[in-house]
């Protein structure tokens, strides 16, 4: 059995949607199907949770209902009027957990309140594909993943709880398919102990999908976008890409470490621990062969990846007293990190100084530093970029790094990064 998740794109519109048809009727077994908030909801609802942690709770609640009018508007164009009343109604419902999502934002619980609101669109979006398959004779059950992906309360970031999770994905979903039924769920949220909801980090569907397959032992993944497969680079960013046959886990993992827009970082992992192949293929011609993700793949002369990570922060600390950065200082910076939940894309050290590469987030640095000013000096530098090629040539690393100012540069055998600054 497999596993197909959709993205954003590929319903973004109901003309969209409608590709997934043939796809999904073509399968003589049952299937599993996550499915990604329609094109840019999430960004919609970001701009609304956004918009009440400003204190405009009026306007944030006009938002959220233009939001529901464009969901009746998608739903009305692509189903029938007997199976749009029924959808509208149970829109509705979640409709209203969203206005009573937006009336509870609390900015000082920015994440908390981000979830409560972020985690519906996936929500609205499952309902009214399972209500146009069920039209086309396609019946799914439909599941709310906050039944069955328990995590911790690292709202925006949830941790799965994995046993839990299991148990309760192989008695909800796993019935349905030993029945020979298929299901259809939201990828990128779920509920902490507290039946509050969780996301799972942006574009995490992906990593639902993974969680998925590798708990219901499914035999293969397949993720449906607007590309033809995964590219050597991002093509909004770069000339001349390059569209990449098959390639292992280990490349793809590190990539999407170094913040590659394409795949959810953490979708790697339960996929290579059970050997699922991961296929990327294109909704709009799905007989184009698109890329597969494995264990091995036979070409190892890959073309150089490249990631550029946009909007990084480079922190310098500096011993106040000129002890050596050992390992008890180490320490004790790397748990002021951990403990704030702050990711370090990039460090390095030297005998007083320790320097760290991290996203820019105004409102976890300004704690970060003021932890850190305590018992050091800290200097920092924004508006920067992450530049990581794996299989670099020194063409590559010329071409790319042209014209800017680079701060840092580390190099093994197989990656370099670059952190540089446009020159002004
Ligand atoms: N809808 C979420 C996002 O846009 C999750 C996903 O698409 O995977 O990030
Ligand atoms: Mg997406």
């Amino acid at each position: 059995m497999r596993l197909f998740k959709f993205g954003g794109a590929s319903i973004a519109t109901p003309e969209r949607a409608l590709a997934l048809l043939p796809i999904l009727a073509t399968e003589n077994e049952p299937v599993v199907v996550v499915v990604s908030a329609m094109g840019k909801t999430t960004n919609a609802l970001e701009v609304i949770v956004n918009t009440a942690c400003g204190g405009n709770f009026t306007e944030a609640a006009e938002l959220a209902a233009a939001l529901q009018e464009q969901h009746l508007l998608y739903a009305s164009t692509l189903l029938s009027e007997e199976i749009y009343v029924e959808t509208a109604a149970l829109l509705s419902g979640y409709f209203n957990e969203l206005q009573r999502a937006v009336a509870a934002v609390d900015a000082a619980r920015y994440d908390w309140s981000y979830d409560q609101v972020v985690c519906l669109g996936e929500v609205f979006s499952t309902i009214i594909i399972s209500m146009l398959l069920r039209e086309r004779h396609l019946p799914y059950l439909w599941i709310d993943a906050r039944t069955f992906i328990s995590t911790d309360n690292t709202y925006r970031d949830a941790v799965v709880d994995w046993n839990r999770s299991r148990q309760q994905v192989q008695a909800v979903a796993g019935r349905r398919l030993k029945q020979g039924k298929s299901v259809i769920t939201q990828g990128f949220i779920g509920a902490a102990q507290d039946g509050s909801s969780v996301t799972l980090g942006r574009e995490g569907s992906d990593y639902t999908a993974a969680i998925l397959a590798a708990m219901l032992g499914l035999e293969s993944v397949t993720i449906w976008k607007d590309v033809e497969g995964l590219q050597n680079a991002d093509p909004k960013l770069f000339n001349n890409t390059v569209k990449i046959e098959a390639i292992t886990y280990n490349e793809v993992i590190e990539m999407a470490f170094y913040g590659a827009q394409i795949i959810h970082p953490k979708t790697i992992k339960p996929l290579q621990n059970n050997n699922i192949p991961l296929y990327v293929k294109c909704f709009l011609d799905p007989s184009l062969p698109g890329t597969v993700i494995k264990a091995e793949a036979d070409d190892a002369h890959y073309p150089p990846l490249i990631v550029l990570k946009e909007n990084q922060v480079l922190l310098q600390v500096t011993t106040r007293d000129f002890s050596f950065i050992t390992e008890d200082n180490l320490s004790a910076l790397y748990a002021i990190f951990h403990e704030r939940k702050i990711k370090i894309n990039l460090i390095q050290n030297a005998a007083i100084s320790f320097v760290a590469c991290i996203d820019n987030r105004a409102d976890k640095i300004r704690e970060l530093t003021n932890v850190l000013a305590q018992n050091y000096k800290v200097l920092h530098n924004e508006g920067l970029q992450l530049l990581t090629i794996r299989h670099h040539t020194p063409q590559i690393v010329e071409e790319l790094t042209t014209g800017k100012q680079v701060l840092l540069k580390q190099e093994t055998r197989k990656t370099i990064q670059v952190i540089m600054k446009r020159r002004d």
